[in-house]
C-alpha cells in the first residue's frame, strides 16, 4: 500500500484555482490520435471518425463512497478512473479519454492532490486514455471526485443489457467477493487502530483482498479477448454492486429469467479463507458484496467451444424464458429466488 507523505502542506490558497489547475495537469499530455484538443481550451475536441462513441460517468463522495482513514488518495484516483473504464468496457468498446472533476474543501492540501493526481496519471497511463479535461472547485466539507470516461467501438462490436437469450449461457471473468472482504479486513483494522494507534496490523495474508479493494483493475483485456475468440456476448454488464444484482439488471433489460449455479462462481483462496476467519459464507459475498468490476455476459450455447478452458472465464449458469424466474441452484441443489440483495433466506438489510 501507498502512504499519504504529508510532512509538506501548501495550502490550496497559494496557487489559487488556475494556478493548481496548471499544476495538477501539467503531465497530462494527449496521446490518442482521437483526442484533437484536450486540457486548456473551453471542451476538448474529439474524433472518433464513423465510430459510435460511448461515454459513462460516476460521482464519488467522501464519507459515501470512499473513507479516507484506510484509502490513500493515489489509490483514489487510481479507483475513480478505474470504475469508469470497466462501464466501457462493459459495453464491448475500448475507453479512450476521461475527464476529472474534483470538489475539495481547504482541509487538503495541495500535496494531497498531488497524490491523488498520481493515482488518475498512472490509471490514464497504464489503461492507454488521454485526461482531456474537467472541474475544479471548492467543498464546504470533503472531498468530491467525478469522472467521465468516453470510449469508442464499431456499432456492431457494443454490446447492450438487453439481448440475451433463454438458454444462453451466463459467463463470469476473474473471481469474485475478494474486494468486499478486503474491506472488512480493512474495517477491522481501522476499528483496532482507532482503539490502538501505536498496532501494527499484519496485514499480509490479506494482500489480495485488499487490492481488490484498494487498487481495483477494469477489464480492459476482456473486449480484445472476445474479439479474438470470434464471440460477441449476447448481452454484459460490469459488476460493481454484487453479482446477484448485475444478473437481475440483464434478466429485466433482456427479459429472460436465469439459474446461477452456487458451485461454480470463481473464488480465490485467499477468499475462501478470509470468510471462514469472519464466520461469513462466500456465496452470500460474492451475490451481495460488489466493486468487483468483473465483466458479466451471457453468450449463444454454440459458442461455448469457443470460451471453454479459458482461464479468464467461468460459466456460472444459464438464462431461461423470463417466466421461469431468477434463481442460485445452491450446492445442496436447492432452488432459491435471487434478490438484489443476496437470496431470500439470507435476506437482512434489503432496502
Ligand atoms: P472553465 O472556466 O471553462 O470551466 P476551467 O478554468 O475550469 O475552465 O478549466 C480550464 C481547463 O482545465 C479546461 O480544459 C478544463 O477541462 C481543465 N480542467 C479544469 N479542472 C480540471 C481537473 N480537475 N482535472 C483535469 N482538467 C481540468
Ligand atoms: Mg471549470
Amino acid at each position: 500500500m501507498l502512504q499519504n507523505s504529508q510532512e509538506n502542506r501548501t495550502n490550496l490558497s497559494e496557487l489559487g484555482e488556475f494556478g493548481l489547475i496548471d499544476h495538477l495537469t501539467a503531465n497530462f499530455k494527449p496521446k490518442l490520435k482521437s483526442t484533437v484538443k484536450a486540457i486548456g481550451d473551453d471542451a476538448a475536441v474529439l474524433d472518433f471518425e464513423n465510430k459510435h462513441t460511448v461515454v459513462s460517468t460516476d460521482l464519488l463522495i467522501e464519507g459515501v463512497h470512499f473513507d479516507l482513514a484506510y484509502m490513500p488518495l493515489k489509490h483514489l484516483g487510481y479507483k475513480a478512473v478505474m470504475v469508469n473504464l470497466s462501464d466501457i468496457y462493459a459495453m464491448n468498446a475500448t475507453a479512450t479519454q476521461v475527464t476529472v472533476s474534483i470538489a475539495v474543501s481547504n482541509r487538503f492540501p495541495v500535496e494531497a492532490l498531488e497524490e491523488l493526481y498520481s493515482g488518475i496519471e498512472l490509471a490514464a497511463k497504464i489503461y492507454n486514455v488521454d485526461v482531456v479535461g474537467g472541474d475544479t472547485t471548492s467543498s464546504t466539507s470533503g472531498l468530491l471526485i467525478s469522472v467521465t470516461a468516453l470510449g469508442v467501438a464499431e456499432a456492431e462490436d457494443i454490446v447492450y443489457r438487453s439481448g440475451a437469450k433463454p438458454n444462453d449461457l451466463l459467463v463470469v471473468t476473474g473471481d469474485l467477493g475478494a474486494a468486499y472482504m478486503g474491506l472488512q479486513v480493512l474495517e477491522r483494522e481501522k476499528e483496532v487502530f482507532k482503539a490502538n494507534p501505536n498496532s501494527q496490523p499484519d496485514l499480509d495474508q490479506y494482500t489480495y483482498l485488499i487490492e481488490r479493494q484498494l487498487k481495483p483493475e477494469a477489464r480492459k483485456d476482456i473486449p480484445p479477448l472476445l474479439k479474438e475468440l470470434d464471440v460477441k456476448p449476447t448481452s454484459m454488464i460490469d459488476i460493481s454492486d454484487g453479482l446477484s444484482s448485475e444478473i437481475i439488471h440483464l434478466c429485466k433489460n433482456s427479459k429472460v429469467g436465469a439459474n446461477l449455479f452456487e458451485e461454480k462462481i470463481p473464488l480465490d483462496p485467499a477468499l475462501i479463507s478470509v470468510c471462514e476467519e469472519f464466520e461469513i459464507d462466500s456465496t452470500m459475498v460474492t451475490l451481495s458484496g460488489g466493486e468487483d468490476y468483473e465483466l458479466l455476459f451471457t453468450i449463444s450455447q454454440n459458442d461455448y467451444d469457443k470460451i471453454k478452458g479459458n482461464p479468464n472465464l467461468t460459466v456460472i449458469g444459464h438464462m431461461t424464458a423470463e417466466n421461469e424466474g431468477m434463481h442460485l441452484i445452491t450446492r445442496a441443489n436447492q432452488k432459491l429466488p435471487l434478490i438484489a440483495r443476496g437470496w431470500n433466506s439470507m435476506n437482512k438489510e434489503e432496502n
